[in-house]
């Protein structure tokens, strides 16, 4: 096949194109904004999360303290009665005696239930700290999950911009090619690898592998408007404007 060597240096330019394009998508797949913001999506579910647990721990230990100070009011409400017996004339000895042993029972069940309730206030007023210190966290990573997202946003807007600018140069470029040019470059580029790379040296700009001397000769021998393949991954071979290269 032959192409007029602008047409040649057209193919270029498009596969330098097709190369950024390459990178644009690679970038977009793999953002780093896009990590952050999942990263931190991620801290804002595990501090809810342990919001949700500690306030079903809360209702639990508020449940537990409501139950202690009703049986504290109890026994209390116990002695006060059985001090108005001791008190009272009609109150016999044997009576006297009975009421005194279950005031002392009901003192040390009043004294064994505050310290019980006193455990359960303490470790309900370390959760209640534990709640507000998760609740400082989430709205810092709300907060900080708005600006990863922004960010995100951002970083995506541009690569699309550059990639519709690029877009709109790889219109103009394929319109003026050689349609023939243009679709063994697409053959090369949907087999896998670059459609078309410079010779740099002695090296193919595609697939980076040394051309041997034998083929370099006939390479430098050809015609200007003789469309090469690389010997070696098969991607068209492109001069640079100095032949020497
Ligand atoms: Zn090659």
């Amino acid at each position: 096949m032959k192409a007029e060597v602008v047409q040649q240096r057209s193919l270029l330019e498009l596969t330098e194109l097709d190369a950024e394009l390459s990178r644009i998508a690679h970038r977009s797949a793999h953002l780093s904004e896009q990590q952050r913001y999942e990263e931190i999506q991620a801290e804002h579910h595990a501090a809810n999360d342990r919001l949700a647990a500690l306030r079903i721990a809360l209702e639990d230990l508020d449940a537990q303290v409501s139950r202690f100070e009703s049986e504290i009011d109890a026994v209390r409400q116990r002695e006060d009665r059985d001090r108005l017996l001791l008190d009272s004339a009609t109150t016999n000895a044997k009576q006297l005696s009975e009421l005194q042993h279950e005031l002392e029972t009901l003192q040390r069940r009043q004294s064994s239930l505050e310290d019980s309730l006193l455990e359960v206030m303490e470790r309900r007023e370390e959760l209640q700290g534990r709640r507000a210190g998760e609740s400082a966290t989430i709205d810092r990573l709300q907060s900080d999950l708005a600006n990863a997202q922004q960010a995100r946003d951002d970083a995506l807007a541009e690569l699309d911009q550059t990639r519709h600018q690029r877009n709109s140069r790889r219109d103009e470029l394929t319109v003026e090619l050689n349609p023939e040019l243009v679709a063994l470059y697409e053959r090369q580029r949907a087999a896998g690898g670059a459609g078309a790379g410079l010779l740099q040296g002695r090296r193919c700009g595609a697939c980076r592998i040394e051309i041997d001397r034998g083929e370099l000769a006939r390479i430098s021998a050809a015609a200007d408007d003789e469309v090469l393949r690389c010997p070696e991954c098969g991607a068209i071979l492109l001069r640079g404007r100095d032949p020497g290269q």
